[in-house]
């Protein structure tokens, strides 16, 4: 490179100064200085409200998300989710742009419904909001009505519709009013005194392995109870390669969904991504609705199919049965490698619900445990199940706090592996402990999201990743003295 050509640094660094930084972001005094942050969040552990809005979206048949707002927020929940499956994320945006955020996006929002229902013959448009149509204070209610009398759609045509500002929560908060939106526009008013359809609404929350989707259909199959799984999204995210493109595939059967007011059940298996939707169902039908917790291990496995088995009078199936048996012997077999293990795991609440009663199942302690958009509510729960166990003793809760803080917190108080999400690896890089990849989103594995982590064969899973990812990690730092063929 000649001179005139050779770039300037405005600041030259030492090569001892960036060693020095490294050094000290190490330390308990930058520790203290990182966890005092308030006025930034680095790497946060969740996504914004509108992406949880579109995975509803995709989990029912036929329906097209429509995000009111800016074109790049719909490109970045497109992308994310399409990213994780590795499937396509169909969806479309009305594309405010600055003269919407002066004069409304009433405009957007009529010209786009105009052409979505054009050009893609959807059966419903689900409709949510990014960031901008929230902060100007976009009348949705109106706006879409208003589409109606200017016969832009047809007056019974469904348009279920969501406010999910992103300023607020997390994905998980998103997720929630766009179901409850979309099973009270299409259920709401069809209660019929009397009639029982002899079926199970099935609600997994914010989850995006399809894996659990199946592994739930696979369980009521063993019970013979039919279900309606609100929102499934196993087919759309999870589709035979066969050379015809399919924008539309799978999802939740709309007329099934009419239905949901005369199911003999309700249950769903998260609270926190499921609350307005639960609290809409209890109110408009007589019928049990159950929250309960994600079925993640042994013990909350059989919550969930001991109340399945209470509500439809079925005994657990033999081959459930069974199952579990297996599990409790691979448990056993494994809990040598887990005893004492201390772990970091991040997530939303009710996976990590989950996961640490898993942990604890096993003699591990989740030692720091990070939600990064929370509660002192959630932490208390949380408290409460560590207090079950002498594993859960010196546990740490860390509510509201991203990932640059837990990697202080591994990096002065240390942990044998980490558990979370793919953004979670620049952490286990620098400190060289392993990750075990789980929850929403994983980019940079394949397949994972098609292995369930629910159930006992989900849990045979998590034990199996769990435990080998461990050994993998002796077998690669251990001395030559101690590389065994036999673990
Ligand atoms: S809604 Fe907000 S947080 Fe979400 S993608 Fe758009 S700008 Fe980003």
């Amino acid at each position: 490179m000649s001179e005139q050509c050779a770039i300037k640094k405005v600041t030259e660094i030492t090569t001892e100064e960036v060693d020095r930084i490294k050094a000290w972001i190490n330390t308990e005094e930058y520790k203290e200085k990182n966890l005092a942050r308030e006025a930034l969040v680095v790497n946060p552990a969740h996504a914004c409200q509108p992406l949880g809005a579109q995975l509803v979206a995709h989990g029912f048949e036929s329906t097209l998300p429509f995000v009111h707002g800016s074109q790049g927020c719909a490109s970045y929940y497109r992308s994310s989710l399409n990213r994780h499956f590795r499937e396509p994320a169909p969806a479309v945006s009305d594309a405010m742009t600055e003269d919407g955020a002066v004069f409304g996006g009433q405009n957007n929002l009529h010209e786009g419904l105009e052409n979505a229902y054009a050009l893609y013959k959807p059966k419903m448009i689900a409709v949510f909001t990014s960031f901008m149509p929230e902060v100007i204070g976009d009348d949705l209610t109106s706006y879409i009505q208003n589409s109606r009398n200017e016969e832009i759609i047809p007056q019974d045509y469904p348009v279920p519709y969501a406010n999910t500002p992103s300023f607020n929560g997390s994905h998980v908060q998103g997720y929630d009013p766009m179901l409850k939106s979309i099973v009270e526009c299409l259920g709401g008013g069809k209660r019929v005194e009397g009639k029982n359809n002899g079926r199970l609404n099935l609600i997994p929350g914010f989850d995006t392995c399809t894996g659990n989707y199946r592994e739930y259909k696979r369980m009521m199959k063993a019970f013979d109870i039919p279900c309606t799984m609100l929102a499934d999204i196993s087919e759309t995210f999870d589709s035979p390669l066969t050379g015809t493109y399919h924008p539309f595939p799978g999802g939740t059967p709309l007329d099934e969904t009419a239905d949901v007011l005369n199911s003999q059940a309700t249950i769903a298996l998260q609270s926190y991504s499921t609350k307005a939707t639960m609290k809409w169902m209890a109110e408009n039908t007589d019928a049990p609705v159950e929250t309960l917790p994600m079925p993640i291990g042994v013990k909350k496995t059989d919550e969930m199919l001991l109340k399945i088995s209470e509500l439809f009078d079925k005994p657990v199936p033999e081959e459930l049965i069974a199952e579990r048996g297996r599990v409790v012997d691979a448990m056993t077999d494994a809990h040598q490698y887990l005893h004492n293990k201390k772990f970091a795991i991040y997530g939303d609440p009710d996976w990590l619900l989950g996961m640490v009663s898993f942990l604890l199942e096993m003699g591990a302690k989740p030692y720091h445990i990070l939600c990064s958009r929370s509660n002192k509510k959630f932490a208390k729960v949380l408290q409460a199940l560590l207090d079950t166990s002498p594993y859960g003793a010196d546990c740490n809760i860390w509510i509201n706090k991203d990932l640059w803080h837990l990697r202080s917190l591994c990096a002065t108080d240390p942990v044998d592996a980490m558990i979370g999400n793919c953004h979670g690896k620049f952490i286990t890089r620098d400190l060289g402990i392993p990750l075990i990849r789980a929850g929403y989103p994983i980019i940079d594995r394949v397949n994972l999201h098609r292995y369930p982590t629910v159930g006992y064969q989900g849990t045979m899973n998590l034990l199996t990743w769990t435990v080998n990812t461990l050994l993998d990690q002796v077998d690669a730092t251990c001395e030559d003295r101690n590389f065994e063929i036999m673990r």
